[in-house]
This record gives C-alpha cells, structure tokens and sequence, in this order.
C-alpha cells in the first residue's frame, strides 16, 4: 500500500531584514515580529528566549563573506542605458534616479507594493530598486540617508550592509531570473552637494549564496534567540525604545546611533 504523501513542511518565513535583525540580536528580531503583529492586529508569534535565557555577548551568525566588497566614493554611475524595473512604493524618501521614460517596471511589481518572494528559501522582501543594467544584469539596490564615510571603511561596519544586499541579491535571482554578481548598498547624505555620497558594492557569488543559505537555517533552527546585550545593538533597538526588552545594555538614543557607533568606533 502506498504512504499518503505528507506535504513538505513550511519553512518559516524571513526577510533580509530579519537577518540584519538577527545579526544584531536574536531577541530583537523576534520583539520586532511581536511588534509587526500587534501593529497588524495579528497574534503575536512565540517569543523563544526562555525566562532564565543566558545572554550572548557576540551574534550567533557568523559574517558573511567580506572579501569581495567594493566601498566606492560619489554618486552612483548610473548608465543612460540604464533601466528602474522595480521600486519599494511603500518607502518614503526614496531619491528619483530615472526620468520617466526610463522607467519600466516588471508588470507583476508594478503597483510598487510586492514582495518579491522566493519559495525555496521562504524568503521574501523588498529591495528599494532592482535596476536593469545596460549589460543586461538585474542589481538590487538598498538606499540610506545617511553618510558612509567617516570611518566607515572598517570591514566591521560594512556587515550589516553585506548581509543585506546577499539576501536581496537571492531575492531578485528567484524572482527576475537574473542572477545579480552583486547588490548595492548606496549612501545619500544630502549634504556637502553630493561630497558625502557613495555606495558599497557587495558581491554576490557562489560563497555568499552559500553563506546565505547556511545562515536561513542557523536561524530557523535557533530555537532559543537570545538577547545579545550590548551598547552597540541596544541603543539603537527599536523594541528596546517602547521598553519590551528586560535585557537591554543601554537606553534607546534613536535609529542612527548604530550607524554613528560604526563610524566612529573601531571594531
Ligand atoms: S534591547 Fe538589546 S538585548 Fe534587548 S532586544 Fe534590543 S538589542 Fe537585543
């Protein structure tokens, strides 16, 4: 007689932001599930970390690899050949890099408020543009406010920035069927008329796809998530700002005090 087929069980769904979360602290990600939830009026998901959890005092996801990453200065050389196909509607203050007419977005992303969604890996997400390139590559590209060049050369602060544009790289191979060599990472400080710009280019090969798909499971199978108290996570932690974390190392001093401590402290 032959065995009823059991469905693969579903894996549990993460974004790149969760693994940048997850980098910074398992119990932040999770506190930021709760919170997501809460705002959706959804049941909030379990918190693992159990009452006497011990505290880590490092991440429990190893880096990504960092041996391929470009940190390059001014604006980003956009090609006249150059092709927006998709853009994160939903973010706000996003720079306008393309005229109309350049713009030609993927019919299945064009209201702007699609995840791209890749099944294998039970990710999905949204980069704030995937631009086709004139030589015909699809490259995703995250945008920040901010300024990235004071200090910021240190290879500890470009982690953060590779674990993303890795997982965003994944993302728009699953769903354009372009594989990305690599995902950006484009800083735009106003300020200075373009004299603090620049962006760090982050290779994608087959090391960071295995990297990604190591770290997707470490996080799946983690089912402790513990805090990872330190000043450098937790006064820019956005649970810890609405007081839901008991663990915390520091008090909330606002969302840029991650990027100020990166740049100007050495690892
Ligand atoms: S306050 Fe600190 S320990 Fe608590 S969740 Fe945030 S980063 Fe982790």
């Amino acid at each position: 007689m032959l065995a009823t087929p059991t469905a693969p069980p579903t894996l549990e769904h993460l974004t790149p932001h969760d693994l940048v979360t997850y980098f910074h602290c398992p119990h932040e990600m999770e506190l930021h599930w709760s919170i997501r939830a809460h705002t959706l009026g959804r049941p909030a998901p379990p918190v693992h970390a159990p009452a006497d959890v011990v505290p880590l005092r490092h991440s429990p996801l190893f880096a990504p690899p960092l041996g391929h990453v470009e940190v390059n200065e001014g604006r980003l050389d956009i090609d006249e050949r150059d092709r927006l196909v998709y853009e994160d509607d939903d973010e706000e203050g996003l720079p306008v890099f393309f005229a109309p007419e350049r713009v030609q977005r993927d019919p299945r992303f064009a209201s702007g408020h699609s995840n791209l969604i890749d099944p294998e890996l039970g990710l999905s997400g949204r980069p704030d543009f995937v631009i086709a390139r004139a030589a015909g590559e699809y490259v995703p590209v995250e945008y920040k406010s901010t300024h990235l060049f004071v200090g910021y050369h240190e290879a500890h602060g470009r982690l953060f920035d590779t674990v993303q544009a890795i997982a965003e790289c994944r993302l728009v191979h699953a769903v354009f069927g372009h594989r990305p060599s690599h995902g950006i990472v484009l800083y735009g400080d106003a300020a200075g008329g373009g004299a603090r710009e620049g962006w760090v280019q982050i290779a994608y090969d087959s090391t960071a796809e295995s990297w990604l798909k190591v770290a997707l499971r470490q996080i799946r199978e983690d089912r402790v998530r513990p805090p990872v108290p330190a000043e450098r996570n937790c006064a820019s932690c956005e649970p810890n700002s609405e007081g839901l974390c008991r663990y915390a190392a520091a008090r909330y001093e606002g969302p840029y005090h991650r990027q100020t401590f990166l740049t100007t402290r050495r690892p």
